[in-house]
């Protein structure tokens, strides 16, 4: 009687909760009691520990610092249900410090319970480009520029994306770039070049991803071969748009928004809020899967202000970014079920931050090249499984975590 009250005493050990306390001091007196009252005892005993239900129900979030505690308690314990991988394009230290500032000193990446760091080489070279970035997260394994989910000798890799539809999860791909260009690409195409951009459209039709948006019209209906893709995804039962704004009402369960010929315009250039409001919209659909949902978001654009050496370029897309991060921390922090992760592929520029005052005026700085860097990229993660992702880890690992955290 005593052995068996004691294999559940260390679960008293180990927890601050009153209730419990009060429950582990109820053991110690039955040290002292006769066996009968001891199996009295034992019996309540583990009537406490039965009703008290598992360790998650009993806390109750009611602020927003209560919530990170839970999910950092989730965190160890629960597979998430959604993950939301989020890409800025270029997205370095500096690129986001730059933003934070520009915005008041305020930036939604500070709400992420977890940061750490990636070192972005790609297998042949210190200094990866888009597509052999996203191909880490997208596949788990190092390749050369330029390559699109494939490896090094040009096979083809499962992404995690076509892993996820196949398991019966929805997915969504969302950038602000072409949707063929590298980084969406590199989730549901295989070619051994990005600029192979029509193909990379065709490969589109071969995965049956529920939502997809962005750019890159041309590549769907003003093909070299005379076919038009758009209506092949109109036969398939997809709501097709070019215009986003409308493509906002749309109800059905699958939905293609393309938006411009190639990239979308620049924020500053009137884009609007494509970014943050289809996301909350990818959302609204890929919910619906009770199964869970993997949606890919991408700021495309912070890494062409870095090619373009323009610090007001970066400021503007990085804000656009952060309001699509937001959104997401919105959604994940109701369903609580949810691993957001948001990381970059590469840093552009070689962006040192040299200019601007505290109240956040002419916020900017120099550049050391028009490409990319090998500079390390912070990531940022929310939501259960968070914690797998601090430290400092090669690109690779995001893809391998994120599929550890699912089980698959
Ligand atoms: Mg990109
Ligand atoms: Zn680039």
């Amino acid at each position: 009687m005593v052995l068996a009250a004691f294999f559940t005493c260390p679960k008293y050990f180990l927890t601050k909760e009153d209730p419990q306390r009060h429950t582990f001091r109820l053991f110690l007196a039955a040290l002292t009691l006769s066996e009968v009252k001891l199996k009295v005892l034992i019996l309540l005993l583990g009537y406490c520990l039965w009703g008290q239900g598992p360790l998650e129900a009993q806390v109750k979030p009611s602020s927003p610092r209560d919530r990170t505690q839970v999910n950092r308690r989730m965190s160890r314990e629960v597979k998430p249900r959604n993950v939301i991988l989020m890409i800025g394009d270029g997205m370095g230290l500096a690129q986001i410090t730059a933003g934070m500032y520009a915005n008041g000193n305020r930036i939604a990446l500070e709400k992420f319970p977890v940061v750490g760091l990636v070192k972005t080489a790609s297998a042949r070279d210190l200094i990866t480009d888009s597509a052999a970035g996203a191909t880490a997260y997208a596949c788990g394994q190092k390749t050369y520029n330029r390559a699109i989910a494939v490896d090094t000798n040009r096979r083809p890799l499962r992404t995690i994306l076509e892993l996820l539809e196949e398991e019966g999860y929805s997915t969504g791909l969302i950038a602000t770039s072409s949707i063929t260009d590298a980084t969406p690409a590199a989730f549901y195409a295989h070619q051994p070049d990005r600029k192979m951009q029509e193909e990379i459209a065709n490969d589109m039709l071969k995965v049956r991803v529920e939502v997809f948006a962005g750019g890159g019209r041309r590549y769907f209906e003003a093909r070299s071969d005379g076919r038009n893709l758009l209506e092949a995804f109109r036969i398939m039962g997809y709501d097709v748009y070019t215009d986003w704004r409308q493509a906002l009402g749309s109800r059905a369960d699958r939905l293609v928004c393309l938006a411009a010929e190639d990239g979308l315009p620049r924020v500053s250039e009137g884009r609007g809020p494509f970014l943050p409001e289809f996301t909350v919209k990818s959302l609204e659909i890929l919910n619906r899967n009770p199964k869970g949902f993997f949606l890919m978001v991408e700021g495309s654009q912070i890494d062409w202000g870095g090619h373009a050496n323009d610090d007001q370029y970066i400021i503007s897309e990085m804000l656009d970014f952060n309001d699509a991060i937001e959104n997401v921390l919105d959604f994940a922090m109701k369903d609580g079920q949810t691993l957001v992760v948001v990381t970059a592929d590469h840093e552009t520029g070689g962006f040192g931050l040299t200019k601007g005052n505290l109240k956040g005026e002419n916020i900017g700085g120099e550049f050391v090249t028009k490409d990319h860097t090998f500079c390390m990229v912070p990531v940022f993660a929310y939501g259960p499984g968070a914690d797998k992702f601090s430290g400092i880890m090669e690109n690779t690992e995001i893809y391998h975590r994120i599929r550890k955290l699912l089980k698959l």
